[in-house]
């Protein structure tokens, strides 16, 4: 059965898929192999295809430019102030030298024009450019501008020969390259003599349009071939702009096509019919709701009947904050499954968040008679085996667990309901692997703490329907954040003490992004030390959790934390996401300048999960870049998960949101989701209609659009997983 969109995809190497294909009959001459391209020959092309994976005429096509020298736009040397910060000048080159020596080594060149001289420094590299600089000849400079012993410099310039005679008329793209590749002699001026070369042989009517008519009018849009012609050699800044916005437009539509047939599919898949609230669902309601719920809880649940009940498949992403109750959604609707006869599972990316889902399941759950598991990595020999035989015979209700429960050896009789907590830890294919567990594939709820900014969801989640828990439980208070440095340390340990003196716990956390990595284990340990310092030992209870404990090591000491026994918990952000423990008022995180904003978020909606007031301190050495602390000054000005989101995506870009974990990004060549969020809508809309217009892509004139929308899904691996 295939259902599941590969919403994420899962790149060997850095490079970008493709957004282009040809539309060519087998015949085209953007199929020939890159080495016949003048210029290039067998050894070129070998290496071209190793290291940007350009193989075809095609691919060097759609190799852009990222800017370009435009020989007119020259900067005096002596112009440049304060203000710059990237400057083009040119000048002839001497005093090639280097410098220091070991770490310090470095390449330093002068540039001289009629005005003054400027500093160029490689710090990398060094012997290479060494060689292929020349002194007293003219060159092209471009960089940023930086300033050291008051003196002005450019670091790691793009550099190129004046050498006027071969100099492409008006602006000169500027390709990327690699380092292997230019110590061969492919240089951004060769792709340039390459790109130029490969227009001497392809025509206007090798570059047919794939677009209709009708659309390029609608959407202002300039035809294929001009655009890609415009964006290599623009003949000014019209033809590069218009080259650049259809393009960009290609990229998103495209994008937002596969995202609309996906959630056609979905719409269209047949999926268990949730007819009835039964006993379960009304007693909990009635006898163990251990609090009203709020409108949006209520909302919700309501929008999770309604789809489960319509005979489709439920295909719901619920978006709540962190503290906004996701749980108690998750656990009536997997009441809602019991009730109609099916089982229901719950799946979360870690051990820790497992457990803790099975302990406050089963709490909320009580004595209603209701079997429910944990599955997990660490559930072995006898106790594995009882749940496998109960999960294949049914009488196993409720599964608790994590990727252990998608195994191939974990068979359920009649799973109605499929939960995944935190969705973006979770692989897409282990997702997919649900679908095999039965006939018709269960009801999906993916629920996510990350708030996504409009764009991205609508590039992530586009095929999904949005359900938004967007309303905290009452009486909760704002949590107050501050930022504090090292030297302010023993206030806030004091400040600490103070809270764990009035019965409160506290969270003290470290950076350990990678378990393995040997340098942050031992700051861990070393602030364990400390911490046992800090609050008396004998007086106080310290536990400790981090990824390279033994698993039952450690769940006994979260329980500790959990069930009160312990007043502070040093940790690394395996306890990031979900844990819940209301009387904890403290969230102490140590190095903040070394988290992202989400997990700095995800880290301080540990506390305020109760009535009283909670605080976040991020604890940061005494310097910090500017960077780390925009993000700092951002987590003190809001609590918005919203606001973060926004912000993050704005400095990180979407790849890198979902951090190292998490493999799967858009990658566009020319589009910025979050800089083109006004095309993304247009092509969002465009993608719609079309679909609505003619679902299965069959009219004549959009042929062109089925194409690419075939060679697309094939490329990125992105359609569907079987
Ligand atoms: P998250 O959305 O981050 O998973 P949880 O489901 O863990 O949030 O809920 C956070 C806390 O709020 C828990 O302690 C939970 O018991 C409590 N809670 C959830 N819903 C309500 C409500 N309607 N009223 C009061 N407390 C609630
Ligand atoms: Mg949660």
């Amino acid at each position: 059965m295939d259902i599941l969109p590969i919403l994420y995809k899962n790149y060997s190497n850095n490079s970008p898929v493709s957004y282009f294909c040809s539309i060519s009959n087998g015949t085209s001459i953007l199929e020939s192999p890159i080495e016949f391209l003048k210029g290039v020959g067998p050894q070129r092309g070998e290496l071209l295809r190793q290291e940007l994976e350009i193989s075809t005429f095609e691919d060097l096509l759609h190799h852009y430019p990222y800017r370009y020298f435009d020989r007119t736009q020259l900067m005096r040397i002596n112009d440049i102030n304060n203000t710059t910060e990237y400057a083009q000048i040119a000048g002839t080159l001497i005093n090639v030298a280097e410098e220091g020596g070991g770490r310090a080594k470095r390449l330093v060149a002068t540039l001289y024009d009629d005005s003054g001289r400027i500093q160029l420094l490689w710090f990398q590299g060094a012997q290479w450019m060494k060689k292929s600089l020349r002194e007293g000849e003219r060159y092209i400079v471009f960089g940023k501008v930086s300033v050291f012993n008051g003196y002005y410099n450019i670091a790691h310039p793009e550099i190129e020969l004046w050498n006027a005679d071969t100099a492409i008329a008006g602006r000169q793209p500027v390709y990327s390259t690699t380092e292997k590749l230019r110590i061969k002699g492919i240089t951004n001026r060769s792709f340039a003599k390459l790109t130029a070369a490969l227009f001497e042989k392809v025509r206007p009517a090798d570059v047919p349009e794939v677009f209709p008519d009708q659309l390029l009018k609608q959407y202002n849009l300039c035809n294929r071939y001009t655009a890609i012609r415009g964006v290599h050699f623009p003949e000014n800044d019209a033809h590069e702009q218009a080259a650049r916005y259809r393009l960009k437009w290609e990229e998103l539509f495209i994008s937002q096509l596969m995202i609309a047939r996906l959630r056609q599919q979905h719409t269209a898949q047949q999926g268990w019919k949730f007819e009835k609230v039964g006993d379960n669902f009304n007693n909990f309601f009635k006898l163990h709701l251990p609090f009203e719920l709020t409108g949006a809880q209520k909302r919700v649940l309501k929008e999770i009947r309604q789809d489960a009940g319509s005979g489709k498949q439920m295909n719901r992403l619920l978006q709540g904050d962190v503290g906004s109750g996701k749980t108690i959604v998750a656990v009536m609707s997997m009441l809602l499954a019991l009730d109609n006869g099916f089982q229901a599972c719950i799946m979360a990316p870690t051990e820790i968040l497992a457990q803790q889902h099975f302990f406050s399941i089963s709490q909320l759950l009580g004595d209603m008679g209701i079997s429910v598991k944990l599955l997990t990595g660490t559930v072995k020999g006898k106790a594995r085996k009882e749940i496998l035989q109960q999960l294949a015979d049914g009488s196993l209700q409720i599964a608790v667990g994590t990727h252990a429960l998608i195994e191939e050896s974990v068979q359920f009789k009649n799973l109605g309901l499929a939960v995944i907590d935190e969705q973006h830890r979770f692989g897409v294919g282990q997702r997919a692997r649900l679908w095999k567990k039965n006939e018709i594939p269960p009801h999906v709820l993916v629920m996510t703490a990350t708030p996504i900014p409009r764009t991205l969801a609508m590039t992530l989640y586009g095929d999904l329907d949005v359900s938004n828990l967007d309303e905290l439980p009452p009486g909760r208070k704002e949590i107050k954040t501050v930022h504090r440095r090292d030297a302010a340390r023993a206030g806030v340990m004091e400040f600490l003490r103070k809270e764990v003196d009035i019965g409160r716990q506290v969270y003290i956390v470290y950076p350990l992004i990678e378990e393995s990595e040997k340098m942050d284990y031992e700051s861990l340990m070393a602030g364990y030390e400390q911490v046992k310092i800090w609050f008396n030992e004998n007086k106080y209870r310290i536990a400790m959790v981090h990824g390279r404990q033994e698993a039952g090591e450690r769940e006994r000491n979260m329980q500790r934390f959990v069930k009160g026994e312990a007043d502070v918990l040093v940790a690394t952000t395996v306890i990031e996401v979900g844990v819940n423990v209301p009387n904890a008022s403290v969230m102490l995180i140590e190095s903040a300048e070394r988290f992202g904003l989400s997990q700095l978020h995800q880290l301080r909606g540990r506390v305020g999960r109760g009535a009283d007031q909670s605080y976040c301190i991020l604890l940061t050495g005494n310097k910090v870049s500017d960077e780390s602390y925009k993000r700092i000054q951002i987590m003190v000005s809001t609590t918005d998960g919203f606001k973060i989101a926004e912000q993050d995506l704005a400095m990180r870009g979407p790849g890198d949101i979902y951090g190292t974990r998490q493999s799967g990004e858009f990658k566009f060549k020319l589009a910025d989701i979050v800089a083109d969020g006004a095309i993304l809508e247009q092509t969002r809309h465009a993608a719609l209609q079309l679909i609505a217009q003619d679902p299965a892509l069959t009219l004549p004139q959009h042929r062109g659009i089925k194409d690419m929308l075939k060679q697309q899904n094939r490329q990125s691996h992105w359609g569907k997983i079987s």
